[in-house]
């Protein structure tokens, strides 16, 4: 008896969830300034859902109607065992009550997984990008990566895989070269969306020093492209464009600028089992408490429930204040991930909990470790300095106004 099983997924607010995207670890084998501060903290591997755990999981957000598995991290390619993950949840696929399973992943480790992420029916993949320098690619990543990046995005290519390419707008660091990644990323037939950076969690800089607006970036490329409006949206935080010039399509992720949140059909499961019901609020409910106490899935259900009763109506982010604390405690690798260390007193009821805790971390130091297969080495890391002054990452142009900002040049 599976209790509410049968019922789909409503909120409060009319909007019907379809699309849940889960995060299978905190750890990362890069260290994005904008996404984890250099020694960030992992959780201690006993909190995190083994992969039975979140294969069931997912399977009860299926029979509640979720047609749209994405997973995340962290980085989803370095949980040993992925692969028997996807292969698990890719007989939704064959049954017909998923749509899509697909992934976001920083490339990496991509060669290796192609063919069989491929083979298991993912059709498309979201790869983060951004950067096509290396240097400035490794002071982003704080790893010099790029060619494996590269080469694991031509093997998901080879493999039959589509690739979208995620590039976070970072005024310091490639403002000036988003059209030329837009260019690449549509010579080779690839979608790009550029990301808005979010405050999200602490991180060793302050974000409004990285901050740039998508709206500035959108009056400039219109200066030299014109850029026309596309019906498409996806249900998220994404609005479509289609740029004349080059004949690819460009999406523009811009939480802090643009409410998305009347169509959001998403909820974020971390890999210790709280489930988001918003990437911009602290309202979590846990559910592994309920998965652990009974085969059945009764309690969890009965979570998912409250879950879906406390999805707010909308994000809480706020336009940065300089040296002002992120507006969501957690780091976007624990959405997922988390590192709540008090994780299990949320309690069985799956209470709904907005103290945003960060925790001490746990044991986890995990750096790169044995199990996971990391850069080779770190190269541009301590030698790329903040701004090298050759031009290649140049500050933008009016780049200290927020709104009327000239992020960079036409390109030649
Ligand atoms: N490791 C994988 C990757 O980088 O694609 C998957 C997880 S990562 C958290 C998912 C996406 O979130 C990436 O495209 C990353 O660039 C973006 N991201 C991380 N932190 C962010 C932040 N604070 N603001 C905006 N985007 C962020
Ligand atoms: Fe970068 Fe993704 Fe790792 Fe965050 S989780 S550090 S965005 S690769």
């Amino acid at each position: 008896m599976q209790g509410s099983a049968q019922s789909g997924l409503n909120d409060a607010f009319g909007r019907t969830i379809s699309y849940v995207r889960v995060s299978v670890t905190d750890r990362c084998n890069l260290r994005c300034t904008y996404c984890m501060s250099e020694d960030m903290q992992f959780l201690p591997k006993a909190q995190v859902l083994t992969l039975e755990e979140l294969e069931r999981l997912c399977a009860a957000f299926v029979r509640r109607g979720v047609r749209k598995l994405r997973l995340t991290g962290g980085e989803p390619l370095v949980r040993k065992g992925i692969m028997d993950l996807v292969r698990a949840l890719s007989r939704h696929l064959d049954d017909g009550t998923l749509d899509e399973l697909t992934l976001t992943t920083n490339g990496v480790r991509l060669r290796e997984f192609s063919k069989g992420l491929a083979e298991a029916g993912v059709k498309r993949i979201n790869v983060s990008l951004d950067s096509l320098d290396r240097l400035t690619f490794a002071r982003i990543a704080r790893s010099d990566c790029l060619p494996q990046v590269l080469d694991g995005i031509a093997a998901a290519t080879d493999a039959g895989l589509k690739v979208k390419v995620n590039t976070v707008a970072l005024k310091r660091d490639n403002a000036a070269e988003i059209p030329k990644l837009i260019e690449w990323a549509h010579a080779r037939d690839m979608d790009i969306t550029l990301i808005e950076t979010m405050p999200l969690g602490a991180v060793d800089e302050d974000r409004t020093d990285q901050f740039l607006s998508l709206q500035a970036v959108r009056q400039e490329l219109e200066s030299f492209w014109t850029l026309n409006d596309s019906p498409e949206r996806s249900g998220g935080p994404a609005r479509y464009v289609r740029v004349a010039e080059t004949g690819g399509r460009l999406g523009f992720i811009t939480p802090l600028t643009h409410n998305f949140c009347d169509t959001c059909n998403r909820v974020r499961l971390t890999c210790t089992g709280t489930l988001f019901m918003c990437l911009g609020q602290d309202s979590a409910v846990d559910l592994r408490e309920p998965l652990r106490a009974s085969p059945e899935d009764d309690l969890l259900n009965a979570a998912i429930d409250r879950a879906m009763a406390a999805k707010p109506k909308a994000h809480d982010f706020l336009l940065p204040v300089r040296g002002a604390q992120p507006a969501v405690a957690r780091h976007m690798s624990m959405t997922g991930g988390c590192q709540w260390p008090e994780h299990g007193k949320v309690g069985i009821s799956g209470q709904v909990r907005r103290d945003g805790a960060r925790g001490s971390g746990g044991s986890g130091l995990a750096r790169r470790g044995a199990d996971l297969v990391g850069p080779a080495g770190l190269a541009g890391r301590e030698s790329a300095p903040a701004d090298p002054g050759d031009g290649r990452h140049a500050h933008a142009p009016g780049a200290e106004s927020r709104s009327g900002a000239r992020p960079f040049a036409r390109p030649r």
